[in-house]
């Protein structure tokens, strides 16, 4: 290609994006889902928590399905003053193997989650794990779809886990599926602070 083909080129895909820019002039919440096999999707959400934050926002973390496994983050943000949290205790069901049990938890961890999503104070609630509570049928999915269409129009969602319900999908403005292409745990590395934790 030569100089001048290329500029001329650059010079629409410039022109191209700038009208898009100026197309996108809507504020409002919205919901991002994380979904699929590989690694990042609750770190990514931890991501736009810290993002948040940075800019005094006040957020909502619930977490599902997290056994008693303690994280970098928990410890990072244990005690800011703009998060609020909660956490589901009893962890994944072939470690309690006590379904009743989990499907009590899941529901007091989405009592509170129902809260955040009724609190306009809270600019983010990130409900990570929580695909699994619908595919297990530990929660109703039509509950969930109903408090995220009727939450506060400003406030934003982040949700993760894998298998996600094509309701979420459907409900969700941004939607990106994370691929396993290789893992370390595979290779008998075994979860790595900082990075898995
Ligand atoms: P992360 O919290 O690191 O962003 P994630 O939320 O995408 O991961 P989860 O399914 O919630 O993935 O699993 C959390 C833990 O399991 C992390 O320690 C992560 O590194 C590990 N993990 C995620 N995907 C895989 C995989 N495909 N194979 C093995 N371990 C995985
Ligand atoms: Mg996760």
């Amino acid at each position: 290609m030569t100089d001048k083909s290329y500029k001329k080129r650059m010079q629409r895909k410039k022109e191209y994006i700038d009208s898009r820019i100026d197309q996108a002039n809507i504020d409002k919440g919205i919901i991002v889902l994380l979904t699929g096999n590989g690694k990042g999707k609750s770190s990514s959400a931890m991501g736009m928590i810290c993002r948040s934050l940075g800019y005094d926002m006040k957020v909502a973390l619930v977490r599902f399905l997290k056994g008693d496994q303690q994280t970098g983050e928990d410890l990072f943000l244990e005690n800011h003053p703009n998060i609020v949290s909660a956490h589901m205790k009893s962890g994944f069901t072939w470690d309690t193997q006590d379904q009743e049990l989990d499907k009590i938890k899941a529901r007091e961890t989405w009592t509170e989650a129902k809260q955040f999503l009724q609190n306009p104070e809270i600019a983010v609630v990130v409900l990570d794990e929580i695909t699994y509570m619908i595919n297990y049928n530990y929660l109703d999915e039509s509950e969930i779809l109903d408090s995220l269409a009727n939450r506060p129009k400003d406030q934003h969602v982040v949700i993760t886990g894998r298998a996600a319900s094509q309701g979420l999908i459907d409900a969700s403005d941004t939607v990106s599926e994370v691929e396993d292409v290789k893992h370390a745990f595979r290779a008998n590395i075994r979860a790595q602070k900082g990075i898995d934790l």
